[in-house]
């Protein structure tokens, strides 16, 4: 419970008109990507990291839980306010600074949506890779605080390898700046690497020093469609193994490319079992030969339908495939629980075998996609509901699939985060020791633990009452050993039945 009086000082800071504690408000604010849902008791907007940093001393000093959000589009649950408090929407806090053409260096802050900024930049004939399949939507301080990627990720790097600096605001309400505007800097630890990827548990973002690329000359684009998902992560394997990089190298299964086609009706070969996407770009002709060489690669190993995209019209729509992936399989299943799993791009072939082995042993359906170049992919679990009955089978499946990730030399999550969907799962991730240092990190930045707490980092657990469980989320279900949500956590998430 926040007090009046404590609502009082927050009003002031933000302004009347940016302070919202209506349940309309709270409820617009509740959910992320994943549909789990926690009322925050309080919507604030701040315009500046002063603002910013006075809103954080207040909660510093009443320990009241802050978590900071961009569009809400993440999919580990990382802008759901589980404990409670204040959201701290950034939205408002939208502006692209400058652009140093000279330097090839942007400041932004962090509600800037990354198409918005990616579409400026083009205009000036310069590029920014990172590019989620929601880019329409999500932001820059969102993509900062999962350390984003996307398609063009294969060859560009994510995105904390386009972060030169930061402002932040830490716990205490202190205001930092990391890093700088130089493309090389060692001054000290690099705070700004430390903050990428750190799930607004250790610092709120309030403006970003972004890298820039000269625009590629040229970009060609090939559909591949095979008669099996193995022979199509073999392809994978092949194009990486004879040294070549494409700009992008993504993968559909059977399943989603029926989806997808049932969505956007743009002719999608619906009898494949599996589709890549593959871009490649830069100087005119190394890319015709390397889209020549790929071509071959994908005809040697069995493609049954190969088709470049020639206009700029044609490769649009195999992009608007790709990006309306989610959206599709949302249409059929909302519930359907994203993973991004990523193993060594090499054993892609054996993951999916895996995948498959596990549908099969545990009865329950998937949907795969994503980034194969990087080993990426997104194992969607169709799920009717998130009752009890459902997930006891998904539970073990999930549990099953990070091991055999892991086995192969892989991770749990390349680019959702951890979030709390996974916070159970860090040290099979991580590893043990990694975790006690991530922890002392926090504790050291965040003592009270306001900032965006029950992510990454799993809370002890209690008992529950059957009713909780029912519509719990993940981590609660299994009620394994001391990593599940507090009991007041559990309470405020609910899946969306
Ligand atoms: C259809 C769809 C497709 C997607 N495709 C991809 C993809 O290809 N690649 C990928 O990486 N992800 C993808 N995502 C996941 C998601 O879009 C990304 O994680 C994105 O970076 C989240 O941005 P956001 O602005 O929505 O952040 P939110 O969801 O609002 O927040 C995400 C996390 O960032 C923190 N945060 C937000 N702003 C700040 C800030 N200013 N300071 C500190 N912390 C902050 C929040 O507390 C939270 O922990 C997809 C999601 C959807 C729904």
């Amino acid at each position: 419970m926040i007090s009046n009086a404590v609502k009082e000082e927050l009003r002031k800071i933000a302004g009347k008109d940016n302070f919202f504690d209506e349940i309309e408000e709270r409820i617009c604010y509740s959910y992320d990507g994943t549909t789990f849902k926690s009322k925050p008791d309080i919507v604030l907007k701040p315009a500046n990291a002063q603002e910013v940093s006075h809103v954080l001393k207040v909660a510093n000093r009443e320990k009241i839980p802050v978590v900071p959000r961009g569009a809400g589009t993440g999919l580990s649950g990382g802008s759901v306010p589980i404990e409670g408090g204040i959201v701290l929407a950034m939205n408002r806090m939208k502006k692209i600074l400058s652009i140093d053409e000279e330097n090839l260096v942007a400041f932004v802050e962090p509600g800037v949506i990354n198409e918005e900024f990616q579409k400026e930049v083009e205009r000036r004939g310069l590029f920014y890779p990172p590019d989620p399949a929601s880019q329409k939507m999500c932001t820059l301080g969102g993509n900062i605080a999962e350390c984003a990627g996307g398609p063009h990720c294969l060859k560009y790097g994510v995105t904390r390898d386009y972060v030169l600096g930061l402002e932040a605001v830490l716990a205490d309400g202190s205001i930092i700046n990391t890093g700088g505007q130089v493309m090389k800097n060692v001054s000290g630890y690099d705070l700004t690497r430390l903050l990428i990827g750190s799930e607004g548990t250790l610092g709120v973002v309030t403006k970003i020093v972004l890298k820039l690329l000269p625009l590629p000359e040229d970009r060609r684009t090939i559909l591949a469609a095979f008669s099996t998902m193995e022979r199509a992560a073999e392809t994978v394997s092949a194009i990486i193994a004879s040294r070549l990089i494409p700009a992008t190298l993504e993968f559909m299964d059977g399943v989603t490319v029926k989806v997808v086609e049932e969505f956007l009706k743009i002719g999608l070969p619906t009898t494949a079992d599996a589709l890549l996407l593959i871009e490649v770009d830069g100087k005119k002709e190394a890319v015709e030969i390397d889209y020549e060489k790929i071509m071959k690669i994908c005809k040697d190993k069995g493609a049954v339908e190969l088709k470049g995209a020639r206009t700029s019209g044609e490769r649009e729509n195999l992009w608007k495939a790709r990006r309306a992936v989610s959206a599709a399989l949302g249409r059929i299943c909302p519930l359907k629980l994203n993973e991004d799993v990523v193993v060594p791009r090499s054993k892609l072939p054996l993951l999916i075998t895996k995948v498959k082995e596990i549908c099969t042993e545990f009865g329950i359906k998937s949907a795969n996609y994503g980034h194969a170049g990087d080993g990426n992919i997104h194992v969607n679990i169709l799920i009717e509901s998130r009752a009890d009955d459902e997930m006891k089978k998904v539970e073990p499946a999930l549990e099953k699939l990070y091991k055999e990730v892991v086995n192969l030399g892989g991770t749990i999550s390349g680019e959702h985060g951890i979030g709390f969907l996974k916070s159970k799962y860090l040290a099979l991730g991580a590893g043990v020791e990694s975790v006690n240092v991530m922890r002392k990190i926090k504790d050291a930045l965040d003592p009270n633990n306001i900032l965006n707490p029950g992510k990454i980092f799993a809370v002890n657990p209690s008992s529950l009452s059957g009713e909780e469980k029912i519509n719990s989320p993940r981590p609660s279900l299994t009620k394994r050993g001391d990593n599940s949500l507090s009991k007041g956590a559990r309470k405020r998430v609910r899946g969306k039945e």
